[in-house]
């Protein structure tokens, strides 16, 4: 049985960057009957706020992720101090007591020695007695896991087989001076408890997959599964800070972007598979394995997104749009049927049926005013259909010897005003014989 998780830290707005991972584990956890689980991590009381925790499951849900369960960090402290002694009875947690400046002074004298700024674990070194005069002169310590020191291997199953040398790294900090827990001890815990079968994440996460490991072993857990994803970049490479890559899921829904648009660049982007509009997320998610994700960057283009959104829109049936439109008072499929083409946003359905309904502030130009009286002249009687188009201008051109832009543009200019838009064809019969005449006049 596969469980997996997804664990932003409530302490701010989730953006296209966030969504990656909380779909690649969604679409994993779906196309193999797994679990999926929403982990909050706000060990970080001071910056984790209600606010962004419920704007995380809004987004989410916008994105048609539905966690099977929800579980927050900051509910769950019992079982980390349980690990915390586990750690500390089998000698791998200790006491550190150097400030921040002390820990910055010795990092400079290693870096003018030439050697690596790796914490030097005098702190293992205390006595009781030395930890008790420190204590009595007010420090408190913070905790460090004492690292193995060996390679740590693992078979990533994106990046393929992995070493990280725990040996040049510090002991990690797993608990500050005040006694709060930092990230990466509570994740041990909890991915050991929730029985987290794998854990997808990005690659800035991988050398502390190597710490992780030697903690899930530590703490007796069975070690997951590990797969990282590249991260999405913009196109000049940079982290997704500019433009609309760095936009909010909240800013992207707001600007009218159809959630699979999102989900399919934020998913896609840096992968094998082409970016193509897919219906739903479980179609989407039999088309990706994890194995398809590249090793190299994931470029996000705006521009892509834009054009993605468009051709979701172009080929959406009736059925997928009918409750939005009927919002938007649209109840009618070939009026879908007609417009759904031009459309960029879905709300611009609201500007272009105003070619249907009117009012629509028709262009004659002076040299097509005769043209324009005969095509009302040569108006067919109703009933109108999807041939009544074809019918009108075949007679006009034979009428007046027009043909091609000559013949179709002045008509499209009467009708509606505009330089372009859907097809005359199509919208025809929908704005009637009478509506019709009246904008050639
Ligand atoms: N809260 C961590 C993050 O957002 C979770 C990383 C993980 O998936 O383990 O980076």
């Amino acid at each position: 049985m596969i469980t997996v998780r997804y664990a932003p830290s409530p302490t701010g707005k989730l953006h296209l960057g966030n969504a990656r991972p909380a779909l690649i584990n969604w679409l994993f956890a779906k196309a193999n009957g797994g679990t999926y689980v929403l982990r909050l991590d706000d060990t970080d009381t001071a910056r984790s706020t209600e606010g962004f925790a419920k704007g995380i499951e809004t987004d989410l849900t916008w994105l048609g992720v539905t966690p099977d369960l929800k579980v927050r960090q900051s509910d769950r402290t019992a079982l980390y101090d349980a690990a915390r002694d586990k750690l500390v009875a089998s000698g791998r947690l200790y006491p550190a007591y150097e400030t921040e400046e002390e820990l910055e002074i010795k990092r400079g004298r290693a870096r003018l020695l030439g050697r690596p700024p790796v914490y030097d674990r005098t702190a293992l070194e205390l006595t009781a007695e030395d930890k008790a005069k420190l204590e009595a002169e007010g420090r408190k310590p913070h905790w460090r896991f004492k690292l193995d020191g060996k390679p740590v291997h693992f078979t990533d199953l994106i990046k393929g087989p992995q070493t990280v040398n725990t040996a040049s790294m510090s002991d990690p900090v797993l608990i500050r001076a005040d006694g709060s827990y930092l990230y990466t001890l509570p994740s041990v815990v909890d991915d050991i408890d929730l029985a987290i079968t794998h854990v997808i994440r990005g690659e800035d996460h991988v050398s502390n997959t190597g710490t992780q490991i030697e903690i899930f072993e530590a703490l007796g857990g069975t070690v997951p599964a590990f797969a990282h994803h590249n991260l999405l970049t913009g196109a000049d490479g940079e982290g997704l800070s500019k433009r609309i890559g760095s936009l909010s899921l909240e800013e992207l829904r707001v600007a009218g972007y159809e959630p699979m648009a999102v989900a399919i660049m934020a998913t896609l982007t840096g992968t094998s598979v082409a970016l193509e509009p897919y219906p739903d997320l479980a179609s989407l998610g039999n088309a990706l394995t994890l194995s398809m994700i590249s090793h190299g960057s994931a470029r996000f283009d705006p521009a892509e997104l834009d054009s993605l959104n468009a051709r979701i829109l172009h080929q959406m049936p009736f059925e997928t749009a009918a409750s939005r439109l009927a919002a938007l008072g649209i109840t009618s499929e070939p009026v879908w049927l007609a417009l759904r083409g031009n459309l960029k946003r879905f709300d611009d359905i609201a500007d272009l049926k105003t070619l249907i309904d009117g009012p629509v502030a028709s262009v004659i130009a002076d040299e097509d005013r005769e043209f324009i009286a005969k095509a009302g002249e040569l108006l067919p009687a109703e009933p109108w259909d999807l041939s009544t188009w074809d019918l009108w201008t075949a007679a006009l051109k034979s009428e007046t010897g027009r043909k091609g832009r000559g013949l179709f543009h002045p008509l499209r200019l009467a009708l509606t005003g505009r330089e372009q838009g859907p097809e005359l064809r199509s919208l025809l019969p929908l704005v009637g014989r009478k509506a019709s005449l009246a904008r050639l006049s």
